[in-house]
C-alpha cells in the first residue's frame, strides 16, 4: 500500500498551518529564502524540471517547461495566475489547500513568479467557498506584513504584489482561457490557442498559468531538493496528487493525498470506500467529465497516460463510486445534461453536439431509441472532441464514450424496451416527430 499520509496537506487532527508564524516554524518560506537568496531563475526552472513536476489541474504539462516559455519571452511585464478554483463543486484539492495550507500556495506563487520574472500575480478562487477565500486572504495580508511578499522580499530585489480574485462561474470558470478572460473583466468564453498564455496570456503578456496545487509543491522541491521529490509517484509524474473520494449517500467526498502510479484500488483502500460487485456498478475517475470504469479496471495506475487509455482522465481528481443498481443509461444521460448546461456555448460542436448526446440518450433511457441512434452517439463521440475549441469539448464525451464501451448491454436492454436495473423512469412518453429539437 503506497503511503498516503499528506504533505501538501495538513494530516487531519492536526492544527492548520494558517499563520505565517506557524508556516514559518515547519520551516515555510525557507525556500523562497534559499531561492531568492543562493539562486538564479534559471536554476530555479532546472530545479523543478529536474523534479519532473506536472500540472495538477489535469493537463500534466511540465511545470518547468512552461516556466521557461515565459522566462524566455522578450522583455515587458510578465503575470503568474494561480488557478485556485476547483472547477468540479466536488473537488476538495484546491478548497482544503486554501484553508489548512495556504502559505505554501503564496510561497508556490512567488517561487514562480520570481523564476519567471513576473511582478504581479492573480490567485483565482471560487467566491462562494468563503471559508478558503477568507483565509488565503489573512494568509496574503500576513505574507505582506512579514516581508514574505510585496516590495524588496526578505530584503531581495524581488518584489511581487498578488491579488486575490473571487468568482463564481460554474464549471467553465476554471477553464484557463475562461479564467484570464474573467480576471480581464470580459465575458467567460474559452480562448483559441494558439497562441497559448505563455507566450499571450493575460493583458496579451507572458503568463504562467498553474493550478494552485502545483505551485504549492515548488516550496517543497526547492527546500528538499528534485531528488527527494522524485521519491514519491511514478516514472511518468513525480509527486502525489489531491484526489477526492466520493462514495454513495455521501455528500462530502474524502480527501486523500495519492502517489502517482498508485492503481485505483488503493486509492478507494486509502479512501475506506467499500467496493465490490455486491455494493458497486462502476467507478467514474477524473470528476463530472471522468469515464466510468469497470470494476475489472481497479488496477488501472493513477496517472494521466494510463487513465487516458482506459478512457479515463485525472481531470479534477474525483474518484466516485456508483451504487450496484446504477443503469449506466440513466447515468451517461444525467452526466451529459448538466455539461450541455455548462458549455460556454462558443463553438458549435461542443454547443450543440453535447445537447444532441443528451437529447438521444433521453430517448434511449425513455426506450424510443434505435440501434441508429446508438449508430449517432458514436459519431457524436469523435465528431464533439474533434470540433472542440477547449478541454471542455475534448472530454465532455468521456460519460458516453466509456460507458458505451463498458456498459454495452445496458444500451440494448434499453433499446429492447428495459431497464438493465429496474430504475429508469422514462423521460420523454412518446417519440418527435423531430426527435433533436434544440
Ligand atoms: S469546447 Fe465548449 S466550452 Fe470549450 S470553447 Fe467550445 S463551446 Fe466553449
Amino acid at each position: 500500500m503506497p503511503d498516503t499520509s499528506t504533505s501538501l496537506l495538513v494530516a487531519d487532527g492536526k492544527a492548520a498551518l494558517t499563520s505565517y508564524a506557524a508556516y514559518a516554524q515547519q520551516g515555510g518560506y525557507q525556500a523562497l529564502r534559499k531561492a531568492l537568496g543562493q539562486m538564479s531563475p534559471g536554476e530555479v526552472i532546472a530545479e523543478v524540471s529536474a523534479a519532473g513536476l506536472r500540472g495538477r489541474g489535469g493537463s500534466g504539462v511540465a511545470t518547468a517547461s512552461k516556466m521557461a516559455l515565459v522566462a524566455g519571452a522578450q522583455d515587458g511585464q510578465r503575470y503568474v495566475v494561480c488557478n485556485a478554483y476547483d472547477a468540479d463543486t466536488r473537488s476538495l484539492a484546491a478548497q482544503a489547500l486554501l484553508e489548512r495550507n495556504p502559505h505554501a500556495v503564496l510561497e508556490g506563487i512567488a517561487l514562480a513568479a520570481y523564476a519567471v520574472g513576473a511582478t504581479e500575480a492573480f490567485l483565482y478562487v471560487r467566491s462562494t467557498r468563503t471559508q478558503a477565500a477568507e483565509t488565503v486572504q489573512a494568509a496574503l495580508r500576513e505574507a505582506l506584513d512579514q516581508g514574505a511578499l510585496g516590495r524588496n522580499i526578505f530584503g531581495s530585489r524581488f518584489s511581487l504584489a498578488i491579488t486575490a480574485v473571487g468568482v463564481e462561474r460554474g464549471f467553465m470558470g476554471g477553464e484557463e482561457s475562461s479564467m484570464i478572460e474573467i480576471i480581464k473583466g470580459r465575458p467567460l468564453k474559452a480562448q483559441q490557442r494558439p497562441p497559448y498564455p505563455t507566450e499571450a496570456g493575460l493583458y496579451a503578456q507572458p503568463t504562467l498559468s498553474q493550478n494552485a496545487e502545483t505551485l504549492a509543491n515548488l516550496p517543497t522541491i526547492l527546500a528538499r531538493g528534485a531528488q527527494a521529490f522524485k521519491a514519491t509517484g511514478s516514472q511518468a509524474t513525480s509527486g502525489a496528487k489531491l484526489v477526492t473520494v466520493l462514495t454513495p449517500g455521501v455528500t462530502e467526498g474524502k480527501l486523500i493525498e495519492l502517489p502517482f502510479g498508485a492503481t485505483l484500488a488503493q486509492a478507494l483502500h486509502a479512501a475506506n470506500a467499500d467496493v465490490s460487485e455486491a455494493t458497486t456498478r462502476c467507478v467514474v475517475v477524473g470528476g463530472m467529465e471522468g469515464g466510468a470504469l469497470p470494476l475489472t479496471q481497479l488496477n488501472t495506475p493513477f496517472d494521466f497516460e494510463t487513465l487516458q487509455e482506459v478512457g479515463a482522465i485525472v481531470g479534477s481528481a474525483v474518484i466516485e463510486t456508483l451504487p450496484a443498481n446504477t443503469c449506466m443509461v440513466h447515468w451517461t444521460m444525467e452526466r451529459t445534461t448538466y455539461l450541455s448546461k455548462e458549455t460556454c456555448g462558443k463553438c458549435v460542436p461542443c454547443r450543440v453536439g453535447v445537447k444532441r448526446v443528451a437529447g438521444l440518450l433521453e430517448g434511449v433511457e425513455s426506450g424510443l431509441g434505435s440501434q441508429n441512434d446508438l449508430a449517432v452517439l458514436s459519431e457524436f463521440a469523435e465528431y464533439i472532441p474533434d470540433g472542440s475549441l477547449c478541454g471542455f469539448g475534448v472530454n465532455a464525451v468521456h460519460p458516453l464514450v466509456t460507458a458505451m464501451q463498458y456498459f454495452a448491454d445496458d444500451f440494448t436492454a434499453h433499446l429492447d424496451g428495459r431497464c438493465p436495473t429496474g430504475t429508469c423512469e422514462p423521460v420523454r412518453a412518446h417519440r418527435y416527430a423531430v426527435k433533436h429539437v434544440l
